[in-house]
């Protein structure tokens, strides 16, 4: 084994930073300096200085990063003066043309580099050695000397995220004793006026007409903003009660739960809140609140205290029935508890009584995580319960019909059970081997949860593991007209680590048993049917696999998507199922606790009829996970690691939601996925996981006070996979201001793109796409033109003027115009419907990147990338670059990751030495390459160790997909147009590039600073808006929130 194959993931530590800090036996910060005697004493976010980290990120310098295109002479990948030139344009004219249309005003593309020798370690030359490089050389000698180093060596001396400093605020615990809720930024620095955070981009005054009029290197760019808060969090953390911006989603971070929930578990578009609802009419944003209960925690953040307060269960409001929290206050020596939601003064129970102190604080209170903390959860009595929790009960229903086995799905999903019951590799993400140490007797599911199996063709067969059993009986149920389980709970559902043999041998003989029986056509819906019948009793979680269209039995499917319905209104009839069998069992599902992830493999493309096959993943809380090109040499790795992944995170099934507001504001909606039977009904979820978010829109139903702040709490009432009944409870505070001047300041515009991303989503079932494309474009003019009517100051109207906080908003909107869900032109049902479910349950993480891929050249990483840090022990984390490609080099090799594929592109003159530092010796061409490739090798190159690094840093902060690397050689693979797709900033996905998106929105914003805009105008990438006048009301009357 290669010294690279000891490499601990970086991210593997979960030792606590501060445990070499005073008071780090606590179970949390000992004090909080939150909301310590949280007193309703003036809005203090509009007395407050804005926050200022978004400002500081934007003072880094543009071209800091020695990305501005100069330093490849140092770097040594690339091609002889030349041959930079391609000189195969008959394989790549279309999408050459396609990329190069780009009209970035200015060929920034870099045509060819100066002739310099190459020689293996080129990129390593110290001659002229960067700006970066020369920092690395200082500190550590000579940099050809680390290429040979072990790497390991490093990591064991110091793990990121261990032992290091990367709290510097964690001197301020304990902090002074009262401090008002917002204890102001002093620790970021002074904040600049509000006047000089925004972001202007010179055009002319007048008509805009020609795009080259815009500078595309002084626009906002996502990538500097994501690079500078990664280098900024890599150093601070995020404390709730002081920050009030989270940092994009994309960013890794520590967050310090102060009272105020993390950002991690719930983000609000808005951080300091109108006082009317005319105030957030004239802002155009959305009130909303993007929720992930479950979110997972960083290594290095305090669990979620679980607290019990036995039969009597956690105190609440009795008016309003909200739970203790930081926020509540006690009066009247402690004999009264003031809800924070409703005002109502509970009187407290003597069981709960404790006295305050002359401040008015219980004296208890460092005691009481429920008053300190804004995430916790409560074991919860009986009353609770609908039926007796047991621990999770997991069944995987696996499709053994003929195209399952011969597309080699069914071996894959076999596989991936394994790994997901029994595997222990970490390491697995980058392709590297386990650890070499014994494996021990760990459990990837927690004690008490178990495990069943059945596969279907055109019957079901049921498998008793019981570890009594020398191997795996099968009982056949071939009646599907009238299925029923011919198997007690007992033998089916067993634990999975007393029965291993069994399940072992079973999964291992499956793919040979059914490969003689070669049935072609599976009968889906009477085996689900059997399936949650035999989950009826507990609850639980199916994972099914399917690879063809159901077409046996009851329920059967067909192809509804013929092309035919495309582009017209009733498009959207492909959105949705009207089956009546899986309506029905979606509703049978969630009522039973029971939710549903679907693995679906559609080899060659083939339509499978996602919509209705999904909407049980929909409805019950699960998720769909689709290959709609399977190919198993090189899909097989992924479908296996997000088989593990969705067994390994932390599930909970049977829930309910509740998202309680103060008074004066109203839920209007949820988007997400989940069910609701009646407007105003608890949200039900069969199952919730760690990566599915909701949004929450508010509106209002009075006027807010604007001395006091406005609370809102989500309760999440569900049972662990452990078999523990609980409420995790989600605390967020907002200030409230009556100048809508100050609300500008707070905007957390990846909150703002998610719940509009969510909200639109929902309408696709509803409009038609062109409709929702406008709206989104309109939302953004809105938006864009509230700000300029709200700040008319000294900016010349012919500046087209962004809010500091919304800098970015513009691209994201364009991005999302962009994806499979709201484009025009042709893209098939499945993809589309597949995408729209995504959307609506995204976290902010996995919508970031979604909506705006990271990109990162290897041909000139700087030399220490992808290591820990020297004197830091973190990971060195090299900056993106923007999605474009005239920023893409001659020559270059690059990752290109949306949270969904991870693509590694290299061009036709990539440099034979990095591809054998990548792949190997041998591979140093293109055509040397396997197409099927899916990992990188471990070799003891700098090159393959950085990589395989950056990608297990990548994959720890990605959503719910795994990362895997799939080929996109220029002019080779396929995936070069899925390429082209991803570099948003272009024109392409039907839609304009950003620059001639922002010049159209400046427009419309200009029209309607002066009166002239005609809302039917949608104008988005040059649709056709006619006769929409009357359906943009519509919509737009439902967009603002203020329905209901
Ligand atoms: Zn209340």
């Amino acid at each position: 084994m290669s010294s690279y194959g000891h490499l601990p993931p970086y991210q593997a530590s979960t030792a606590d930073p501060r445990q070499t800090q005073p008071g780090a036996q606590q179970p949390r910060p000992p004090v909080t300096p939150g909301p310590t005697g949280y007193q309703q004493g003036g809005s203090p976010y509009a007395q407050n200085t804005p926050n200022v980290q978004q400002n500081q990120y934007a003072q880094t310098p543009k071209n800091g990063y020695g990305y501005g295109g100069t330093p490849v002479e140092d770097q040594g990948y690339f091609p002889p003066q030349g041959q930079a030139l391609i000189d195969d344009p008959g394989s790549m004219e279309g999408l050459v043309s396609q990329m190069g249309g780009t009209g970035l005003g200015g060929d920034t593309a870099v045509a060819s580099r100066p002739g310099k020798k190459k020689n293996r370690h080129a990129y390593h030359n110290i001659d002229q050695p960067t700006v970066a490089a020369q920092a690395f050389n200082q500190s550590t000698g000579n940099a050809a000397q680390y290429v040979n180093q072990d790497p390991s060596q490093q990591m064991s001396a110091s793990h990121p995220y261990a032992g290091q400093p990367i709290t510097p605020a964690m001197s301020q615990f304990p902090a002074q004793a009262n401090p008002p809720f917002s204890p102001g930024l002093q620790s970021l620095g002074q904040s600049p006026g509000f006047g000089t955070s925004v972001q202007t981009i010179p055009t002319p005054s007048g008509p805009v007409s020609a795009q080259g009029q815009v500078d595309p290197e002084q626009i906002p760019s996502i990538p500097r903003v994501r690079n500078a808060a990664t280098q900024y969090y890599l150093e601070h953390v995020y404390s709730t009660m002081e920050h009030h911006i989270p940092p994009p989603g994309a960013v890794p971070f520590v967050a310090i739960d102060q009272g105020n929930s993390s950002p991690k578990f719930a983000r609000l578009t808005l951080n300091n809140i109108p006082s009317t609802s005319d105030s957030l009419s004239s802002t155009g944003l959305p009130l909303g609140l993007v929720l992930q209960p479950l979110a997972p925690l960083s290594a290095g953040e305090h669990p979620i205290p679980v607290l019990d307060f036995g039969e009597v269960g956690p105190p609440r409001c009795r008016r309003c029935r909200a739970y203790i929290n930081p926020f509540m206050t006690f009066r009247s020596g402690g004999n009264k508890l003031v809800c924070n939601m409703c005002t109502f003064p509970n009187d407290v129970s003597p069981e709960y009584f404790a006295p305050t102190d002359p401040t008015g604080i219980r004296v208890d209170r460092a005691q009481r995580p429920e008053l300190t903390t804004g995430t916790v959860e409560y074991l919860v009595p009986k009353e609770y319960w609908a039926k007796e929790p047991v621990g999770l009960r997991w069944l995987f229903v696996i499709d053994v019909s003929q195209d399952a086995v011969s597309k080699g799905f069914l071996a894959a999903f076999c596989d991936g059970i394994l790994a997901a019951l029994y595997g222990e590799d970490e390491e697995k993400l980058d392709g590297a081997e386990i650890n070499g140490e014994v494996p021990g007797e760990s459990r990837n599911i927690p004690v008490g949860s178990k495990v069943g199996i059945v596969t279907f063709d055109k019957a079901m067969h049921f498998y008793n593991c019981s570890d009594k059993l020398e191997q795996a009986q099968m009982l056949v149920m071939s009646d599907i007209e009238d299925p029923f389980v011919p198997l007690g709970s007992d033998g089916l559902f067993v634990d999975p680590y007393k029965s291993k043999s069994v399940i072992t041998s079973l999964l291992a003989q499956l793919p040979k048993l059914f490969s003689h029986v070669k049935n072609p056509e599976p009968a889906l819906l009477p085996t689900l049917e059997s399936a949650v019948s035999a989950l009826s009793a507990t609850g639980g979680k199916i994972v099914c696999s399917l690879a063809s269209l159901p077409t046996w039995g009851p329920g059967r499917l067909f192809l509804r998507d013929k092309n035919d319905l495309h582009g017209i209104e009733t498009e959207k009839k492909l959105f949705q199922t009207d089956n009546p069998g899986f309506k029905k069992l979606a509703g049978k599902m969630v009522e039973s606790g029971v939710g549903i992830d679907f693995f679906i493999a559609a080899p060659a493309g083939r339509y499978m009829d996602v919509a209705t096959i999904g909407h049980l993943s929909a409805v019950s809380g699960g998720e769909t996970y689709f290959y709609p090109n399977y190919v198993a040499p090189r899909d097989s790795l992924q479908v296996s690691l997000e088989i593990k992944h969705t067994v390994t995170r932390e599930t909970g099934y049977q829930a309910l939601m509740k998202v309680r507001c103060s008074n004066g504001l109203q839920v209007s909606s949820y988007h997400g996925n989940f069910l609701q039977h009646t407007f105003g009904a608890d949200l039900e979820f069969g199952v919730i996981d760690a990566d599915k978010a909701i949004g929450v829109m508010f509106s209002y139903d009075g006027k807010l006070d604007a001395k006091l702040d406005a609370h809102f709490q989500c309760a999440l009432l569900y049972t662990t996979a452990s078999g523990e009944r609980r409420v995790r409870c989600t605390n967020t505070v907002a200030g409230v201001s009556e100048h809508a001047a100050e609300i500008m300041k707070f905007i957390d515009q990846e909150a703002v793109v998610n719940v509009i991303a969510k909200e639109a989503a929902t309408r696709m079932t509803e409009r038609p796409l062109k409709d929702i494309r406008n709206v989104l474009t309109e939302k953004s003019i809105d938006i864009l033109a509230g700000y300029r009517k709200i700040k008319s100051d000294s900016h010349p109207p012919g500046q087209l003027v962004l809010p500091e906080n919304l800098k970015e908003f513009s691209m994201y909107i364009l991005g999302l115009t962009k994806t499979r869900a709201f484009k025009a032109g042709h893209e098939p049902s499945d993809r589309r419907t597949h995408t729209m479910r995504q959307l609506k349950s995204m976290s902010p993480v996995e919508l970031e990147l979604f909506l705006y891929p990271r990109i990162l050249p290897l041909h000139s990483l700087p030399a220490e990338s992808g290591f820990p840090d020297a004197n830091t022990g973190q990971l060195v984390v090299p900056p993106t670059i923007r999605a474009s490609f005239s920023r893409i080099e001659d020559g270059g090799a690059y990752l290109v990751d949306d949270g969904q594929i991870c693509l590694l592109w290299l061009h036709v003159h990539v440099s034979p030495n990095l591809l054998e530092d990548l792949f190997g010796a041998g591979k140093s061409s293109l055509q040397s390459l396997d197409p099927m490739l899916n990992s990188l090798p471990i070799l003891e190159t700098h090159l393959n160790a950085q990589v395989r690094n950056l990608l297990a840093y990548w994959g720890s902060n990605r959503g719910s997909k795994a990362i895997r690397i799939q080929l996109a050689r220029q002019g080779l693979d396929g995936s070069e147009y899925e390429f082209a797709r991803m570099l948003v900033e272009d024109r392409n996905n039907e839609a304009q590039s950003y620059v001639d998106w922002l010049v159209n929105l400046h427009r419309h914003i200009q029209m309607e600073l002066s009166g002239q805009r005609r809302r039917e105008d949608g104008g988005g990438g040059g649709m056709s808006t006619m006769g929409m006048e009357n359906a943009m009301a519509g919509i737009t009357s439902l967009w603002t929130g203020k329905e209901g």
